[in-house]
């Protein structure tokens, strides 16, 4: 475990390992009890938390610790951002803000976005954590670094907090990469849900390609904004780099591989970037309370091992994570696991302790289809 104030292990050089970046603040972000798809209900006598909780990061730690690739791992400690880092991508004023909504106590910023009176100093780690998470791989200190922090950030835009989150770290760390001379960045995001947040900060840019996997929510939880159809493509010079695949409900391992084959992979290599951001969440699992795809532990480490492969093809191996969602305690946690394994290009070693559904290779399709029909039109390459 890191030690405090550690520096980066020097092992983290070596390119077959993966330096993950923690800083405990994060764990004292506190949200409370019960919210949203496990609603605080007087049916029930003992009280789900709110499924976006410190348990389920220490969780993912601890696995990533006791697990059988962990001495792939290297631990280095995080650090609070400053003002000035939050800027690169979020307005002063909200910034000031949010930091003096927390000061007078904290409460719900948006609809589903609660903060509390001791948020300000877990939301600063969050962000510079990620951001030492990408100064390590720009800089070559290590070749795959994995930011594992709380809470989500995908879903913040410029200047409002949504779905947990506050600061965009996705979004910070591309803006870190373009600002430390990296031209171009590909953010993939595998996270249930669209990334709407880091979709509306690039959509009139170049730099940077933002492809989100995602479900389809249809007549399930309408909560959510319906954002991420395959038709936002990007606006002026943005258009053709912004990429939608929206899966339909119940899409597993099969669906996720034929989308990154047809859509992800192609288009990856047509931008040809310097660096890939992967905003890894853990909620598209079969077993997840906050999402209803399907993928299994063994879909976690194909999505880890797709990521290695584009990468040591594309940015000669250059890849840094960022956590984004996944809520069931310990299946998340597992995932991650799943995840690094792949990130590493090793083979799947942990055993699935609950995974089984049996898998449609066509049930993507749909949504598979559509976003190659506006590919085309953005994309002469694409056929
Ligand atoms: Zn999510």
């Amino acid at each position: 475990m890191v030690d405090d104030g550690a520096a980066v292990n020097e092992d983290a050089i070596v390119r077959n390992k993966l330096t993950v970046f923690w800083d405990d603040r994060v764990l004292l972000h506190d949200t409370g009890v019960a919210f949203g798809e496990v609603p605080a209900s007087p049916l029930v006598e003992i009280q789900e938390k709110h499924v976006e909780n410190a348990d389920r990061l220490i969780n993912m730690r601890s696995v990533l610790e006791r697990g059988p690739i962990s001495d792939s791992m290297a631990w280095a400690q995080g650090r609070l951002a400053t003002i000035e880092e939050l800027e690169a991508v979020h307005p002063r004023q909200y910034i000031d803000d949010v930091r003096k909504f927390i000061e007078a106590g904290g409460g719900y910023l948006e609809d589903n976005t609660v903060v509390s009176g001791e948020s300000w100093e877990p939301l600063l780690a969050a962000a510079g954590t990620s951001l030492e998470a990408v100064d390590s791989v720009v800089s070559g200190r290590s070749s795959c670094a994995y930011a594992l922090i709380r809470p989500p950030g995908h879903h913040a835009q410029t200047a409002q907090a949504e779905g947990y989150g506050v600061f965009n770290h996705a979004a910070l760390m591309a803006e870190r990469a373009r600002a430390q001379g990296v031209e171009r960045v590909a953010i993939i995001d595998w996270d249930v849900h669209h990334g709407n947040g880091t979709q509306e900060i690039f959509y009139e840019r170049d730099d940077v390609l933002y492809i989100s996997l995602h479900m389809r929510h249809g007549a399930w939880s309408p909560t959510h904004p319906q954002t991420g159809s395959a038709a936002e493509i990007g606006r002026g010079e943005g258009a053709g780099y912004n990429v939608n695949i929206e899966l339909p409900v119940g899409s597993g391992d099969a669906a996720y591989r034929r989308a990154w084959q047809q859509i992800v992979e192609p288009v990856v290599d047509q931008f040809d970037p310097e660096l890939l951001i992967v905003s890894s969440g853990q909620d598209a699992s079969a077993y997840d309370p906050n999402g209803r795809n399907c993928l299994s532990m063994r879909g976690f480490h194909q999505l880890g091992q797709l990521t290695r492969e584009l990468a040591d093809r594309v940015t000669g191996g250059k890849i840094v994570a960022v956590q984004e969602g996944g809520y069931h305690l310990s299946y998340a946690a597992y995932c991650v696991h799943a995840t690094c394994e792949g990130l590493l290009g090793l083979p799947a070693v942990l055993e699935d302790p609950i995974g089984y559904l049996p898998d449609d290779p066509q049930h993507g399709d749909s949504g598979i289809n559509l976003t190659r029909t506006y590919l085309s039109r953005n994309w002469e390459f694409y056929v």
